[in-house]
């Protein structure tokens, strides 16, 4: 007799880790069975250049730190996060009070959209750029306005503030390097844009992926006034994606806003990992030099077939296909490279996230045989 869908399914996630001997389930328990997200050994594993993800994962050292912290991990182990905390300021030079850790950069980002974004209070963002808040804020009933980033692929700064201008505007949203493009907003149009900003509006500023770029963190600015919030992830540079762990870095009444939608313990592993990432010295430096040789070779390599690319200083890049770019990404992934999207605005452009050597030279082959070229 068939078994019922919700017994099926318990027993697909117990597989066989449950001491089921000698109970009635445990004649049918099977094995463990791999998770779909899992290459097994008979599929040819994909070249995964869609997510931003950093394709060396955690450093050696952070990986053995989380390894080492599972056995204490049936505790919150609050003082470690304290100490990650503290560590993380000292390397910005910053209060600690003006920094609370979150597994991920999504927990405050959303945390922003839920609380300074709704019927009265406008989003205004770029276009193209993470669209996570502006999807939030149009849930929430906020009018979400989207202002092209200028040719250079800087957020257009001044057409933002007029933007926040015309209506009561809760939020301005940079993201810098901006996501899709990698593109930099310089310093000075940062500046500018706090100066000139509607006084009540607050400026969220993503860094997610500062790390990749030579451009210096805002942060410093944090502790000089009480409307803006900085944004940082361990997901990118530090390859902690599947680990989750974040900072929001804001005035302590913002940081005590964001606090009043709940609290949320940290995962251990990540606190580990992420204390061993910043405590080693040549992490950032390493990565953020192997990441722009491989972004430029691929870039240049693409300007030679004509395939003209925006300048960027992150781990992805957005270059012109000169076709529906939906129709590009799906050629790409058939011949086994998962490649980002196009983003509305450009439909023929597509992102790219720069993988090892050895990803960008299957993108390569990939490429030539998808275009021809
Ligand atoms: N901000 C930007 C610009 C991103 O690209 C991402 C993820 O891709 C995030 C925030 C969220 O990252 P996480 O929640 O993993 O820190």
């Amino acid at each position: 007799m068939p078994l019922p869908t919700s017994r099926r399914r318990f027993l697909q996630l117990a597989g066989g880790s449950l001491a089921l001997a000698g109970s009635p389930l445990g004649a049918v328990a099977s094995k463990p069975r791999p998770l779909a997200a899992f290459p097994t050994s008979n599929d040819p594993a994909p070249i995964l250049l869609n997510f931003n993800e950093c394709p060396y994962g955690p450093s050696p050292a952070a990986q053995q730190a989380a390894r080492d912290s599972v056995a204490a991990s049936g505790r919150y182990q609050f003082a470690l996060a304290g100490e990650l905390r503290d560590t993380f300021a000292h390397g910005e030079r910053i209060d600690p009070a003006l920094v609370r850790l979150y597994p991920g950069s999504s927990e405050p980002l959303n945390r922003a959209a839920l609380l300074w974004t709704g019927p009265e209070a406008a989003l205004v963002t770029a276009d193209p750029t993470f669209e996570t808040l502006g999807e939030m804020a149009a849930a929430r009933g906020a009018a979400v306005h989207r202002i092209a980033l200028r040719e250079d692929g800087a957020h257009d700064v001044r057409a933002m503030v007029e933007a926040a201008a015309r209506q009561p505007t809760g939020l301005i949203y940079v993201c810098n390097p901006n996501n899709p493009t990698g593109s930099i907003t310089p310093r000075a149009d940062l500046e500018w844009l706090l100066e000139n900003k509607p006084a009540a509006t607050r400026v969220l500023l993503d860094e997610a992926y500062l790390q990749y770029s030579e451009q210096a963190s805002l942060a410093g600015e944090v502790g000089k006034r009480d409307d803006l919030i900085v944004l940082r992830t361990f997901s990118k540079l530090y390859g902690m994606a599947g680990l989750r762990l974040g900072v929001a870095i804001a005035p302590p009444g913002r940081l005590a806003e964001l606090a009043t939608l709940g609290d949320n313990p940290l995962p251990v592993p990540a606190l580990a990992a992420g204390l061993a990432s910043l405590r080693d010295p040549l992490l950032v430096a390493q990565r953020r030099l192997q990441n722009a040789q491989v972004r430029q070779a691929t870039i240049a390599w693409l300007g030679k077939r004509g395939f003209a690319s925006l300048p960027s200083e992150a781990n992805c890049f957005m270059v012109d296909v000169g076709r529906d770019g939906a129709g590009l990404v799906a050629a790409m992934k058939a011949q086994g490279v998962v490649i980002g999207r196009s983003w509305p605005v450009w439909p023929q452009r597509v992102r790219i996230t720069v993988g090892t050597d050895q990803d960008m030279a299957a993108f390569r082959e990939a490429f030539s045989k998808v275009t021809g070229g």
